[in-house]
């Protein structure tokens, strides 16, 4: 996607050669602009799909969830938790992740009610790297019998092995802008259509 490959270009950071700061458009100051953009795009590759929700989890996710649920038209987002609930155990779903940029194994949760049986799910999150956070979605949504239509990312590093995996299963995978790698702090984008 051009703008989100442009502001990447122009205000990106490469961290050491494999963290790609983002924050200052998409993670922590948000470019609503931008967003909406993201939205739309996701809207338009997913749409034939029927999605019936968008699932994501906190925190920087759920923005471009909300983006892309309302260019879907103001289907409902449910957002997996990484705290423990007070609800009952017994009325949660939860499954492991363990975290890229913090090196630590957390849990997701969501309720039950919000995710049920049979419901067509369009998965949502801003970075895709080795995978783990998307497979720890998707396998919420399988033991709850719900079927992902897709997973849209923002920013893919395709220099680590999550897409090609995903790709590789089957799933409908769409990335805005993917990075081939990071050189002397730099970002190197893969051009579109690749
Ligand atoms: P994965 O689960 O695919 O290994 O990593 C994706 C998750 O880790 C995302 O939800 C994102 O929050 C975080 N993440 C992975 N790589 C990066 C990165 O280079 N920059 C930032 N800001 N977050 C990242």
């Amino acid at each position: 996607m051009e703008a989100l490959c442009r502001m990447i270009q122009e205000k990106g950071k490469g961290i050491g050669n494999d963290i790609v700061k983002v924050d200052m458009f998409l993670n922590h100051r948000i470019d609503t602009a931008l967003l909406f953009q993201m939205g739309e795009a996701w809207a338009e590759e997913f749409r034939a799909d029927r999605p019936e929700m968008v699932l994501t989890v906190e925190a920087s996710g759920i923005s471009m969830a909300v983006a892309a649920a309302h260019a879907l038209g103001d289907i409902p987002v449910v957002f997996a938790k990484k705290s423990a609930t007070v609800v009952q155990n017994d009325s949660v779903v939860q499954a492991p992740v363990y975290s890229f940029t913090h090196k630590t194994q957390n849990m997701i949760r969501i309720e039950k009610q919000y995710l049920p049986r049979g419901a067509r799910v369009l998965i949502i999150d801003d970075f895709l790297a080795d995978g783990q956070a998307a497979r720890g979605l998707m396998n919420l949504c399988e033991q709850q019998g719900a079927e992902v239509i897709g997973v849209g990312i923002a920013v893919e590093k395709g220099f680590q092995p999550g897409g090609k995996a995903l790709r590789e299963s089957g799933v409908h995978l769409k990335s805005l802008a993917v990075v081939d790698g990071i050189v002397d702090g730099n970002i190197v984008l893969r051009p579109e259509d690749d």
